[in-house]
């Protein structure tokens, strides 16, 4: 099948293709691991997994290369404020993201680049910009790139540059700005002893350090080579983020940057994008705490379309636990189905398919797709009610259930995958806590919470779990 998927630069749905027939390269933008993510950024890295899956389901093999920011103002602050080391101090933060999209089962980069290993390929990148004359050395010892000298700047966001008041003169040595401010960005910051401490790089251009921008850049072309077949973010890195991400890669090689654009909306609370600095966030740990799991999270975040913004409740959580309760609940019915075939599953079958895929295949129409996946349940539920469903054909159901949560990634298919009460798994990991701490009391309260509530705690080679007594 084919996948067409908007594309933010062209504005129009087109087919997702690889130059070489063969592989898909995709580049994402990672996390700034300066903190932990949030539920918001998660988001994102949950549209690029439908992507990806989707890709990868119609047949289309995948390079995926996501990047970890691991040098930025916001990582060197922190690092200098807990004087630890830089690797040091982000090192935590990348294992706690890598944790939390293994909670959501979001599938594992091909290939993880920091950008602290690529700080010889960024060099080299501006050094070809200062060959070509499109970067300067402003007298602040900062280099920057001149979007004059790049007429195509502005067509990825539709920025046109003669209605701004846009003055070429202009620069800025910050890595976030507003479309309003366009201007000559930073591609390396020359050092300053007070914001950058004992961090920084020694280059041609003197000691310093590389703007955001620049990163992105350097490790794209690294890995996949000039041209990239899609590149992905939230859609707050449009500008300027890939803008100039475009700008400079298309100076320094002569080639189109990225041949498709994709773009997550925000997730928003109370009419805001939920975010770090306006401290309206939720990270995925808030919400474990709060007794939700791995797969109702994901679940919340894959079901509205990737371009509507999706507005944030615990009860948006509730809904998706119900939705997975009613998965459950039919996968255990089909697991004991063994009724007398009436022969009408085989055509059910065979339409949920086609529905499903063809709503993928339509810009990620997940709401379309999951819209047929429960009617088809509906469906087939009144089938087992009235006896309809043979044990082979509960068999061909489960195993349709299985691919399409190839794509999905929430489904309890497997009969064992017992479901234990999320509130009982923060006790048994509470109960642990305590132990360790040596504190029996709260210990045995916790077990005794457990006990009463009719679940029995089992010693396994990876801890205890809990089993239904
Ligand atoms: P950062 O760690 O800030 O570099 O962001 C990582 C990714 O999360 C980027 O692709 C951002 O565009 C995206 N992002 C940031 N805030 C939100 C939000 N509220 N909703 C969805 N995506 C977001
Ligand atoms: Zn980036």
């Amino acid at each position: 099948m084919q996948l067409n998927l908007y594309c933010t630069k062209d504005r129009v749905k087109k087919p997702v293709t690889a130059l070489d027939g063969q592989t898909l390269k995709m580049y994402t933008c990672g996390p700034t691991v300066y903190n932990l993510a949030h539920i918001g950024n998660l988001r994102t890295f949950l549209f690029e997994d439908l992507l990806r899956r989707t890709v990868e389901a119609f047949g289309l093999p995948i390079i995926h290369v996501m990047n970890i920011t691991d040098v930025d103002d916001k990582t060197i602050r922190g690092a200098l404020e807990k004087n630890q080391k830089l690797t040091d101090y982000t090192k935590p933060f990348e294992t706690a993201f890598l944790e939390d999209l293994q909670t959501l089962n979001i599938l594992p980069a091909t290939q993880l680049t920091r950008a602290t290993d690529h700080i010889t390929q960024m060099i080299a990148l501006i050094e070809t910009l200062l060959k070509e004359g499109i970067a300067y050395a402003g007298d602040d010892g900062n280099v920057f790139f001149s979007i004059a000298k790049f007429p195509a700047y502005g067509a990825l966001s539709h920025l046109k540059l003669s209605e701004l008041k846009q003055n070429a003169s202009e620069r800025t040595a910050t890595d976030e700005y507003d479309k309003d401010s366009a201007s000559d960005f930073v591609l390396w910051k020359a050092y300053d002893a007070e914001r950058d401490g004992s961090i920084f790089w020694d280059s041609p251009f003197g000691k310093g350090r590389p703007g955001w921008h620049i990163e992105c850049s350097a490790m794209a072309i690294d890995a996949l080579g000039p041209t990239l077949d899609i590149h992905c973010g939230g859609v707050d890195n449009i500008f300027p983020h890939h803008e100039n991400e475009i700008a400079q890669s298309e100076c320094a090689t002569g080639q189109p940057f990225a041949r498709h654009w994709a773009h997550a909306e925000h997730l928003i609370v109370d009419g805001k994008k939920m975010s770090k600095s306006l401290g309206n966030f939720y990270t995925l740990r808030d919400l474990i705490d709060k007794g939700y799991t791995g797969p109702e999270i994901r679940y919340t975040l894959l079901a509205t379309h990737y371009r509507t913004q999706l507005n944030f409740t615990l009860q948006g959580l509730d809904a998706s636990r119900s939705a997975l309760n009613r998965i459950k609940a039919f996968v255990e019915r089909l697991h004991t189905a063994d009724g007398h075939s009436k022969g009408c599953v085989g055509p059910a079958l065979e339409k949920l398919k086609i529905e499903f895929f063809d709503a993928l295949s339509d810009d990620l129409n997940i709401s379309v797709a999951l819209a047929s996946l429960f009617d088809a349940i509906r469906q087939f539920n009144a089938w087992i009610d009235s006896s309809a469903v043979s044990k082979d054909e509960a068999e061909q159901i489960l195993k349709l259930l299985g691919e399409l949560d190839q794509v999905l990634g929430v489904f309890p298919l497997k009969q064992q995958d017992e479901f234990i009460p999320p509130e009982l798994t923060k006790a048994l990991k509470k109960r642990e806590e305590a132990r360790q701490a040596k504190n029996w009391a709260e210990a045995d309260a916790l077990r005794d919470q457990i006990i009463q509530a009719g679940y029995i705690i089992e010693d396994s080679p990876k801890g205890p779990t809990l089993k239904k007594d």
